[in-house]
């Protein structure tokens, strides 16, 4: 367990004068297998593996959200020992936004739709805690889930944009049998919740479907929303056809196509993505 920039940056000057390759996974902890795929996967491509675990405040755009974010520190660190990693990145806020701190990365086009739409700020919170998380921990190649797919896009613009020297690595969505992708935030759910959580997977499969057998989503979506709110989710941000790293909206399935949708449900905001065409779209 690393706490401070000076601690880290002691390991990872030694490891680099050793030509290693240090690979990163960013993660706002309350670890589950999401998370450890992606470290597995760092684990086996990388000399040196840092897990950050960093609850960030510029991301949130409630403070109640903020509050009740699941902090388990001792139990992820649990969960990485059989991985392997080699540090554990818990830096605090001062670590990262120092006393005078006032820059931002934005990355513009990509953040104004989705999440991006529905959440102001919260892309200039990821890009710049990930810009911070890159160069803070050097690493060559880091790895993201696509579980969070536009922040993935948003991550991957920025570190080219900015001529940062990391390999952005995109990895499966890992979900539970039902196909609910897990999250940190399905531990807020209730009891009932989690029971009509994997609707939203399901109804997404279903459009996929329907898209891939030639429909549009005008015919697809109305029912679609209406499936989610009778099955008891409560608001449907958006369900939403779009090409896959543009992510510009799309009327049907050609080309590379995605599925995204937001979804409330027991006050939980939930997120799912999914191909839906395209040639080996990764899933
Ligand atoms: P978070 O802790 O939610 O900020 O997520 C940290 C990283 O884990 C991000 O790159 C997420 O995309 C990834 N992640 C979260 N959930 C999953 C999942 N179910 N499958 C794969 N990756 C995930």
């Amino acid at each position: 367990m690393v706490r401070t920039l000076e601690d880290l940056r002691a390991l990872t000057r030694s490891w680099r004068r050793c030509g290693e390759v240090i690979g990163v996974v960013p993660t706002m902890g309350a670890l589950h297998e999401g998370h450890l795929s992606l470290a597995r996967a760092a684990r086996a491509e990388c000399d040196r593996v840092i897990v950050t675990i960093f609850v960030n405040p510029r991301q949130f755009n409630s403070p109640e959200d903020l509050a009740n974010y699941p902090r388990t520190e001792l139990e992820d660190a649990r969960k990485l020992a059989p991985i392997g990693v080699d540090a554990i990145y818990v830096p605090d806020g001062a670590q990262i936004y120092p006393e005078g701190f006032a820059s931002t990365v934005s990355v513009t086009g990509l953040t104004d739709v989705l999440c991006g739409a529905h959440r102001p700020g919260h892309f200039d919170g990821v890009a710049t805690v990930v810009a911070k998380l890159f160069t803070q921990t050097s690493a060559e190649r880091a790895y993201f889930g696509r579980k969070d797919w536009q922040q993935l896009q948003v991550v991957r613009r920025m570190a080219r944009d900015l001529d940062l020297d990391v390999d952005v690595i995109g990895c499966p969505t890992v979900r539970e049998d039902n196909g609910l992708a897990l999250s940190s935030r399905n531990q807020l759910l209730s009891e009932a919740g989690h029971e009509t959580a994997p609707l939203l997977g399901q109804v997404m499969r279903d459009m996929a479907q329907a898209l891939r057998e030639g429909g549009t989503m005008a015919e697809i979506a109305p029912q679609a929303r209406q499936r989610l709110l009778d099955g008891g989710f409560k608001e449907i941000e958006y369900l939403d056809l779009r090409e896959a790293s543009s992510l510009e909206a799309r009327e049907q399935a050609r080309g590379d196509t995605r599925l995204f949708a937001a979804a409330w449900l027991d006050g939980v905001r939930l997120i799912d993505n999914l191909a839906v065409s395209g040639e080996g779209a990764p899933v």
